[in-house]
């Protein structure tokens, strides 16, 4: 019995010791499950964090480059603007050249460069070089000569570079220019290609960047432009020139030319003043036996011959005038003429002429009007040859006026001089006539001058006259509606002395 409960009690309690020990098991799987699921979180979050350590580690490789390739622009457009403001402030070719040669050396930072630029006879010159031998510009000069493939794609405005060339086009630079890495771009003007600009690195390291090569395609253009410009201001200075020589020349011939007319015109004064010296003694010669003739104290004069003699002493009359107004104007001409300046009073003096005329315009009904400003000072001037003027420009107003016509006489006054303007309704003066009209002898041809005697020399004289009071006359007609002569003369005594004081 003993034995029996002695047993019960071992399995019960080896049922018990069974029991707890499941219970402790079962404790157990379940923290070791727990602490498997923490692992597994904590292997996850390590795996995070490690992707994220090798992301900012690119990151910063990235920031890195990306400095790297900024610093690198930031570098390049300096230069880019030292170099465009060293180019721009030339207009000489060889010196925009100079100054590439030492800029592109010192600051672009390129193993090699080349600047290439057609001649005025299409030959590809290298105009600047760094970093190439002589055998190798000789095969890139001769090698661009032969195939103009490339020339021609430039020529379309393209930059090619070894970071954005296709491999076939990249593949024919680099063998080319012997280079690894490059930057080609082409020289534009208005006018299209006319040069490449080359830029490139041999070795690996020194890789070029599209930075790279927009500055590259930047600076060609400014070299163009610059380049362009030292051109134009060439063709411009030439021009000045070639335009300075042709105007000195010119002014030479017109020297002679004038010196040569001066002469002439010295020698035709004094012929003139001569003849008309040697001519005036005889007639009056001819004028006083007339007057002696017609006194009839040589005998008896018949009424035939009388009427002959009276035409001798008129026409000797005319001869007379003519001769004295040769004189005059040759006198005034060479400066001879005395002038005898004295007050004068304008307006008094075309009272006269109007009272001198009269008896002419009565006889074709001419209406005489005048329209005199009141405020005309008084002047100082020849009165004799300013009435020689007067006379002469209303005698012609007279004649050439049909009946029925109208003359007018205005004077206006300004602050320096007084205008004179003789108006008609008479037939008027053609453009070209109006031309010719102060040369000496000059008559228009027309019915009037066909009937009416005249020597041409009234004008000429008029307008030396005006001229040595220092004053202008001139002429404004319209055919068959009238004409108008103009004159002025200075209010002040020393404005009419003076160009004749100048002269002496
Ligand atoms: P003349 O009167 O002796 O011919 P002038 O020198 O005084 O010489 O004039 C030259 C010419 O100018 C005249 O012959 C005439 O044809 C023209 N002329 C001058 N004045 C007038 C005028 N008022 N109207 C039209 N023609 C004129």
């Amino acid at each position: 019995m003993d034995n029996t409960l002695f047993i019960l009690l071992s399995f019960v309690l080896l049922f018990v010791i069974i029991v707890v020990f499941a219970l402790l098991l079962i404790k157990k799987s379940d923290t070791i499950s727990i602490l498997t699921g923490t692992l597994n979180k904590l292997k996850t979050s390590f795996n995070d964090l490690d992707e994220q350590a090798k992301l900012i580690v690119k990151t910063d490789l990235e920031l890195n480059r990306a400095q790297e390739e900024l610093d690198k622009r930031i570098g390049g457009l300096e230069s880019l603007q030292k170099i465009s403001r060293l180019i721009s402030t030339t207009l000489d070719e060889d010196e925009i050249f100079h100054r590439l040669d030492i800029a592109l050396k010192s600051d672009l930072g390129f193993e090699k460069n080349l600047i290439l630029i057609y001649d005025k006879e299409k030959r590809i010159r290298v105009r600047s070089e760094d970093g190439f031998s002589q055998d190798e510009l000789r095969f890139i000069v001769s090698n661009l000569e032969k195939d103009s493939s490339l020339i021609a794609a430039l020529g379309e405005g393209h930059t090619f570079s070894s970071v954005t060339s296709p491999a076939q086009r990249k593949e024919l630079i680099v063998g080319l220019f012997n280079v690894e890495h490059f930057v080609i771009s082409p020289v534009l003007t208005q006018n299209g290609i006319i040069g490449m600009m080359f830029v490139g690195n041999r070795s690996n390291a020194l890789s070029i960047t599209e930075g790279d090569e927009e500055l590259i395609s930047i600076l060609a253009n400014q070299i163009g432009q610059s380049l362009e410009n030292a051109r134009l201001f060439e063709q411009v200075f030439t021009s000045s020139q070639q335009l300075e020589t042709k105007i000195q020349d010119r002014t030479k011939q017109l020297a002679t030319a004038l010196e040569e007319v001066q002469k002439i015109s010295k020698t035709k004064t004094e012929f003139i003043s001569a003849v008309s010296h040697e001519l005036r003694t005889p007639l009056t010669s001819i004028k006083g036996y007339a007057a002696i003739l017609m006194t009839g104290k040589l005998g008896a004069i018949p009424d035939e011959v009388k009427a002959r003699l009276e035409k001798i002493n008129t026409h000797s009359d005319n001869l007379v005038k003519l001769i004295n107004d040769l004189l005059d104007i040759s006198r005034i001409e060479s400066g001879r003429a005395e002038m005898n300046y004295g007050k004068c009073n304008l307006l008094a003096m075309i009272e006269n002429i109007n009272d001198l005329l009269t008896p002419q315009m009565k006889e074709k009904n001419i209406t005489w009007k005048t329209e005199l400003a009141a405020n005309i000072p008084e002047m100082f001037l020849d009165s004799s040859q300013i009435e020689r003027v007067f006379i002469n420009l209303v005698g012609n107003a007279v004649k050439f006026t049909p009946i029925d016509g109208t003359i007018q006489i205005k004077a206006e006054l300004d602050a320096e001089k007084v205008t004179i303007t003789v108006s008609d309704t008479g037939i008027g003066i053609k453009e070209e006539d109006i031309l010719k009209l102060f040369d000496e002898f000059y008559r228009v041809e027309n019915e009037i001058n066909l009937n009416v005697k005249g020597t041409g020399l009234g004008l000429p004289l008029a307008k030396k006259i005006v001229e040595a009071h220092n004053g202008q006359l001139w002429v404004t007609s319209i055919v068959t509606e009238g004409t108008n002569f103009h004159f002025t003369l200075p209010t002040k005594k020393e404005d009419v002395i003076k160009k004749e004081s100048l002269e002496t």
